[in-house]
């Protein structure tokens, strides 16, 4: 990593060139929520000032510009004969296949540059990095975008019901091209790939001194201590383990819409289902992979229409094992970040502090009720 301060305005110039060259999109209000406070997204910018760079936190994560909603995965066609002499670039493959059937699959991907992202939610694309790129499949769709997106970070004061703290995604080293923390006149910059830096050569930067050290240290401790929301996850996969039969599950289940707005906005939800359709010219076809919540209550429906999860209670828990337990079995990290996306958007008031909190509290009084005691032996 290669540290470098730079003046808020000759920032504003850096960032101005790159989103005027690039295909570029940053934090924006697009609408006032019922309270009266802002609503942000990232949306298509042109030019610097069309960024919000004091914004709070987007309503939907960054991860759908790497996992969209919906992404054709293949194109079936039926050309018999000449069809392996079709035009293909060397990010599309095309097999033939029996009875004139060819397959084209396009890893394409634009580059991209993304303005703003937030610690949390790159920490959340890290993790969809070790799912996605770091697994046994790695996908090549999703590699072809991570690659091809400029990530430039900022660092805020935390939201009241921000938790990712807790989590322990409040800060971040790993992921983004270049990080900026702002320490009042001038942003100090973490430098993590030699695109940013050579981009940024063109403008005037300076090596910290130990004045931006110190501002620097001031303004983590600021974050750090400016959390009001904090979530005791300790031992959290093993009380899920435990509590697997517990009535907290039909509790918040009863109130669940299924609706699977949490798993959309969520920057580490990546389940997802495919289907494949015909054209109705019956000479075409496509695979197409949607992004699917374990909410919904078709989720695990199998072949034949039995659902192995019929009930809310079910959907929802499914859904806390794999954000807090399954992952942190298999990959020795729970993949919730803290961002409360999900509670802020759950029209029916479910959000993961109260969730595990009824859960600790249902733990604790379940070992109040088996320890020891002399009125007990
Ligand atoms: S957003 Fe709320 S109501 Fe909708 S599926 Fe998620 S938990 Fe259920
Ligand atoms: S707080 Fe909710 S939306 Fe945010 S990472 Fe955790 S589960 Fe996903």
């Amino acid at each position: 990593m290669i540290y470098k301060v730079i003046s808020k305005k000759e920032f504003r110039a850096f960032v101005d060139a790159l989103v005027s060259n690039n295909r570029s999109y940053g934090p924006q209000q697009v609408e006032t929520d019922r309270n009266g406070n802002p609503v942000y997204q990232f949306k298509p910018v042109q030019s610097v000032d069309d960024i919000a760079f004091d914004y709070t936190a987007t309503a939907s994560s960054a991860k759908h510009f790497f996992l969209p909603f919906r992404e054709e995965l293949s194109r079936f066609s039926f050309e018999p004969a000449e069809s392996d002499r079709l035009p293909h670039t060397d990010l599309e493959l095309v097999h033939g296949m029996e009875n004139g059937w060819i397959q084209k699959i396009n890893y394409d991907a634009e580059p991209v540059v993304l303005i703003g992202l937030r610690p949390c939610d790159i920490s959340a694309l890290n993790i969809l990095d070790d799912v996605l790129l770091n697994g046994h499949f790695p996908s090549p769709y999703y590699l072809a975008k991570r690659k091809n997106t400029f990530v430039i970070g900022m660092d805020h004061l935390p939201l009241p019901d921000c938790f990712c703290k807790s989590m322990n995604h409040h800060t971040v080293t790993t992921g983004f091209n270049l990080f900026c923390s702002d320490i009042g006149d001038h942003y100090y910059l973490s430098i993590n790939s030699s695109k940013a830096f050579n981009f940024l050569k063109e403008f005037e930067s300076r090596d910290p001194n130990d004045d931006d050290n110190c501002l620097l240290v001031e303004r983590r401790k600021m974050i750090q201590n400016g959390f009001t929301t904090e979530i005791d996850v300790t031992a959290l996969p093993t009380i899920l383990d435990i509590e697997f039969d517990s009535p907290v599950w039909e509790k918040w289940g009863n109130k669940c819409l299924n609706c699977g707005t949490c798993a959309m906005v969520c920057p580490s939800c990546y389940c997802y289902s495919l289907t494949e359709s015909f054209d109705t010219s019956l000479k075409g076809a496509k695979r197409e992979k949607q992004l699917y919540s374990c909410n919904l209550v078709d989720f695990a429906v199998v072949a034949g229409g039995h659902n192995f999860r019929p009930k809310n209670g079910d959907r929802l828990k499914y859904r806390y094992y794999h954000q807090h337990r399954g992952f942190a079995e298999n990959g020795n990290q729970q993949i919730c970040v803290g961002c409360n996306r999900c509670g802020r958007a759950c029209l029916s008031g479910i959000n993961p502090k109260d969730v595990i909190n009824d859960l600790r509290m249902e733990k604790e009084s379940c070992l109040t009720c088996v320890s020891s005691s002399p009125g007990r032996r």
